[in-house]
């Protein structure tokens, strides 16, 4: 795509849920095991939406990867003659692995990290966007807007959960345009829950053209 680097470099491959992100870094290291270069990956291990052993995109495109529970257990796990290491949903990893994929990369690897640049709030994950500053390449995926088809750049949390990581797919998770996203939905959801009003569930009807639901004021008491 570009004239490589001398040495290791830093790809990052960031975006909301259902963007692509998986399908992206899969494509880059099918190319790269092609191209018979020593290829390991990594995913976190909190990730077990699908498969243990693999990393797999909503689409269902699989590749082997090895499950990690931390930076630390990835770099017991790191053949030093791997050329290209992919990790997969990198903002799951403790702040360690920022360094620990800069020295890759000095150290004359391709490392490609994908991930979500932003909860639920909207909020970057900070080693997501500590390494998006020091990538030599960024690649930013869109998904399609769940409410009005815009291009999506936020995930829209549909349950009132306040952890930051609650892992889950379609049930739980929708892609929104900056317009359609409200990182506060969660919490109203949550005093709904606790003023006993009932509330619509927001996923389903009332797919309004990019008109976000805004807490109802007049609520009938
Ligand atoms: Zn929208």
């Amino acid at each position: 795509m570009y004239a490589q680097p001398r040495g290791g470099w830093i790809e990052v491959v960031c975006g909301p849920m259902f963007s692509g992100k998986s399908e992206e870094l899969i494509r880059r290291l099918r190319r790269a095991i092609i191209a018979r270069q020593r290829v390991q990956i990594f995913k976190a291990a909190l990730d077990d939406r699908y498969s243990n052993e693999e990393i797999v995109s909503h689409s269902s495109l699989k590749l082997q990867a090895i499950p990690v529970e931390n930076t630390s257990q990835m770099l017991d796990m790191l053949d030093e003659r791997s050329e290209v290491v992919g990790i997969d949903e990198i903002q799951f990893f403790d702040a360690d692995v920022v360094p620990f994929v800069q020295r890759m990369a000095n150290l004359g690897k391709r490392v490609i990290v994908a991930g979500l640049d932003l909860d639920y709030k909207g909020e970057p994950f900070d080693v997501v966007m500590r390494l998006m500053a020091m990538a030599e390449y960024v690649t930013k995926t869109l998904a399609v807007c769940a409410r009005c088809g815009a291009p999506a750049s936020r995930t829209q949390r549909l349950v009132p959960v306040n952890e930051r990581i609650v892992v889950g797919s379609t049930n739980v998770y929708e892609p929104r345009c900056r317009m359609c996203f409200d990182p506060d939905l969660t919490q109203m959801m949550q005093l709904d829950l606790l003023s006993g009003i009932p509330r619509v569930n927001t996923s389903g009807t009332d797919k309004g053209m990019g008109k976000e639901r805004k807490p109802e004021s007049d609520d009938k008491a």
